[in-house]
């Protein structure tokens, strides 16, 4: 793992909120002013009310249970631990292909980790990936993916603009089929307005790969943009209810002070966090570890 890619991120973006508690809690007494500053600086960093009061209680509970003589601030740190999800892989299926279909809001980074993704899976799970773009509504995005694929050298499928993204879906499924490829990546639109246009064009593309039998769909990561905080889990309750996401993946870690939403995130969405981007490169993803994250968070 690419540890100091997360740690240049979290350096950039954690370093008032790691300073501010650790000098809270270098106090020692757990009293109510403490608990103050300590919610302020949560809700500062986009922690959200609900998830920064069981934080606080958590803490106090955890600390006063403890016989033996210890930092609160270590004590705290485990308490972060435990308000991010666990590490869960993707398994990719035994049918022939395995697809990923990645979805998520206009500019949330959802190109772009197409190609990190592929370079990833290819050079740790020994997969052989084929791209689909499927985002036929913007001009661009067609000849964008294929910028980025080059720039990992793994190959797109592509159609018409404008042309039917669940038609685009089905070739690259017979494509990959006939080509020997092992793991189909599916570019998407990202179009938060006109819902119900997207919901129904994301079902039709699902339903469409399915219909091979040799083929399994095995993530539907929703992607999320780190620098829109707490506000990026409204967007993903709205795709995890319609279209079952199965999972997310957090963009621009590297840029964003709100990073604190993803604590409590899984109660929130019931998903795994399985990836963090932390750049613009097709190098800068990391698979998420908690521990390793909130050990990073407090070394950075
Ligand atoms: P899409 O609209 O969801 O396909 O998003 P794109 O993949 O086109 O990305 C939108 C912008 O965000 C691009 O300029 C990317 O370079 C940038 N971007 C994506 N991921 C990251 C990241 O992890 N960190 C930073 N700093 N920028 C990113
Ligand atoms: P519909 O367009 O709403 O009826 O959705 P379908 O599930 O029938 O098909 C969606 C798209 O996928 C179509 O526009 C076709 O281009 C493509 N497609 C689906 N099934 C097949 C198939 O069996 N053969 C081919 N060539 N294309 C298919
Ligand atoms: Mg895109």
């Amino acid at each position: 793992m690419a540890v100091s890619i997360l740690k240049n991120a979290l350096k950039k973006t954690a370093q008032a909120f790691i300073d501010n508690v650790s000098r809270i809690l270098s106090r020692r007494k757990i009293d109510d002013s403490l608990k103050d500053s300590l919610f302020e600086n949560l809700i500062l960093w986009d922690v959200g009310v609900e998830t920064s009061q069981e934080i606080i209680k958590a803490f106090e509970e955890k600390y006063s249970s403890i016989k033996e003589e210890v930092e609160p601030i270590e004590v705290f740190k485990g308490v972060l631990i435990d308000f991010l999800p666990d590490t869960l892989n993707i398994k990719f299926s035994e049918k022939k292909v395995s697809v990923i279909i990645i979805i998520g809001v206009n500019g949330s980074g959802k190109t772009t980790l197409c190609a990190k993704l592929s370079k990833y899976f290819e050079k740790n799970n020994n997969r052989k990936v084929l791209l689909s773009a499927c985002d036929t509504f913007r001009a661009a995005a067609i000849k964008q993916l294929k910028i980025w694929a080059e720039r990992v050298n793994v190959k797109v499928i592509a159609g018409e603009e404008e042309s039917d993204p669940a038609s685009i879906a089905f070739d690259s499924t017979k494509a990959a089929l006939s080509r020997g490829y092992d793991t189909l990546i599916i570019d998407t639109a990202g179009r938060l307005h006109n819902k119900e246009n997207l919901l129904r064009e994301l079902e039709k593309i699902k339903r469409v790969i399915l219909k091979n039998q040799d083929v399994d769909i095995v993530d539907i990561p929703i992607v999320l943009d780190a620098t829109n905080g707490v506000n990026a889990i409204l967007q993903a309750e709205i795709f995890t209810q319609r279209i079952g996401a199965t999972s997310i993946i957090i963009t621009k870690l590297d840029s964003s002070f709100k990073a604190g939403f993803i604590f409590g995130i899984e109660k929130k969405l019931k998903l795994p966090i399985r990836f963090i981007s932390a750049g613009e490169t097709p190098d800068d993803l990391i698979v998420f570890d908690r521990t390793e994250y909130v050990k990073l968070l407090f070394e950075a």
